[in-house]
């Protein structure tokens, strides 16, 4: 990606950090955890090692348009937006599991 349409991309996101929750695969499906990535300011909603998060925080991944549409942002993040069919995730619920697995 060239640096102006980089800087486009990265100007979509409202830095909600709602991305920033730690994320389960279960069953092939993304849900998302209530717990915060330990480098989230949780006030401003921002990374704190931002630049060089990819180094510092193992499996944070630099959103890139491949990547949204894996189903790993919230349906109403703007990356994702317009994106056909798109697999949001869902919240996670241990009790939901559990009785899915009780019941399978
Ligand atoms: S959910 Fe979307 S808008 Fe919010 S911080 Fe993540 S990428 Fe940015």
């Amino acid at each position: 990606m060239s640096i102006d349409k980089d800087k486009e991309w990265e100007g979509k996101c409202l830095r909600c950090g709602r991305c920033c929750y730690e994320k389960l695969e279960y069953q092939g499906q993304v849900y998302y955890t209530d717990v915060p990535c330990e480098k989230l300011d949780r006030r401003s909603g921002l990374c704190t090692v931002y630049p060089q998060r990819e180094k510092l925080r193992p499996g944070c991944v630099k959103i890139t348009p491949e990547i949204a549409r894996r189903g790993i942002l919230p349906e109403d993040c703007p990356y994702v937006e317009g994106i056909i069919d798109y697999p949001a995730p869902g919240a996670w619920d241990e009790k939901q599991r559990r009785s899915r697995t009780r019941r399978g």
